[in-house]
């Protein structure tokens, strides 16, 4: 996370949008690209927020009066928007999570703010599967935790390769997910991630 003293001003990140205009070829004072360094900043404010948030205060309120409920948890098709951390350019994906719970359980769309928090910073999409399933990991202390994200990178379809169509799959999987087998086999059930879907 940046340090709040080292951050630069708006008017400096304006002023960094308007380098780039003129070096993609642009004259940043036309009339159409007067307003756009400002639009920029603003977009950034909204796709980096997850700068601000601390994802595992969203998991610290639990409940625990599940009627013994022991069995897989699983959000899936988490929706979410990303930037890679190589090309700042989008990853357009969804997340599955899910978990086996130890007695504690979470709000639902707790896991999905997490995804989210995660999902609004620059990142590398392996870097992330694992920070959502760490931090569940270590703030739910589930009995197992297992992330699987799918991602569409426009730095690969609409430059370098481009390959359309593709999609990364990650996957990372903590305490039971990873050593049994069979919660494993049943939450990639639930998921059913792959073609043909
Ligand atoms: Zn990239």
């Amino acid at each position: 996370m940046a340090d709040d003293k080292n951050k630069p001003s708006r008017d400096q990140a304006e002023a960094a949008v308007r380098t780039l205009l003129a070096w993609a070829g642009e004259d940043p004072a036309r009339e159409g690209l007067l307003d756009t360094p400002k639009r920029v900043v603003e977009a950034y404010g909204d796709w980096f927020s997850g700068y601000d948030d601390d994802p595992r205060e969203y998991l610290a309120r639990t409940f625990e009066e599940v009627a013994g409920y022991d069995e897989l948890i699983v959000l899936r098709d988490i929706e979410f928007e990303s930037h890679c951390e190589h090309h700042m350019a989008p990853i357009i994906g969804k997340a599955h999570v899910g978990y086996l719970p130890n007695g504690k359980v979470v709000g639902i769309s707790k896991l999905a703010r997490v995804v989210e928090t995660y999902a609004r910073r620059f990142q590398v999409q392996e870097k992330m599967t694992a920070q959502i399933a760490q931090s569940i990991q270590d703030v739910l202390q589930p009995l197992g935790v297992g992330v699987v994200i799918e991602g569409a990178h426009e730095c690969m379809t609409t430059r370098g390769v481009h390959k359309r169509g593709v999609s990364m799959i990650t996957s990372k999987m903590l305490g039971t997910f990873r050593e049994d087998a069979r919660t494993r086999a049943e939450f990639l059930r639930f998921i059913d991630v792959g073609p043909g879907r």
